[in-house]
């Protein structure tokens, strides 16, 4: 049997993994992420999300922007780069390794990169401290 992995499914089509996101992370009205579809908690700027909504997107096989002729398009690069900045992270980078290794190892390696080194819980991207124990984490965000 296959063991579940760690933020499976929570892949959006852009590359963000929605299980960093403050958003599903959050205790009150959790977001269950970008595939649930008509989720109320979802913020309403992923409700409205050019990139999940893209017409290019719907044509690809993987349901991966990485598979999108228009790869990568100015929204994409937008988005990477206001993560890059604002949270040290990139969707770009996170698609072209899902693209190079497979979803599987990318899985692996988000885990690791996103765990508190102290507690052990899951952190989010989107602060500069562990939710849990509040631990610092170092290396994203500046
Ligand atoms: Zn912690």
């Amino acid at each position: 049997m296959i063991q579940k992995q760690k933020y499976q499914g929570l892949i959006a089509a852009c590359g963000m993994n929605c299980g960093l996101c403050i958003g599903y992370l959050r205790e009150r009205n959790p977001c269950g992420g970008c595939f649930k579809k008509d989720d109320l908690n979802k913020p309403k700027s992923c409700r409205s999300c050019a990139i999940v909504n893209c017409e290019f997107l719907k044509r690809t096989a993987s349901g991966f922007c990485y598979d999108c002729e228009k790869d990568p398009c100015s929204r994409l690069k937008q988005l990477d780069k206001r993560y890059q900045t604002n949270y040290g992270m990139s969707m770009i980078d996170n698609l072209n390794f899902i693209k190079a290794h497979g979803m599987s190892g990318f899985l692996k390696n988000e885990e690791a990169r996103w765990t508190c080194k102290v507690c052990g819980s899951g952190v989010s991207v989107h602060r500069d401290f562990c939710l849990n124990c509040k631990a610092e984490l170092r290396g994203h965000s500046s």
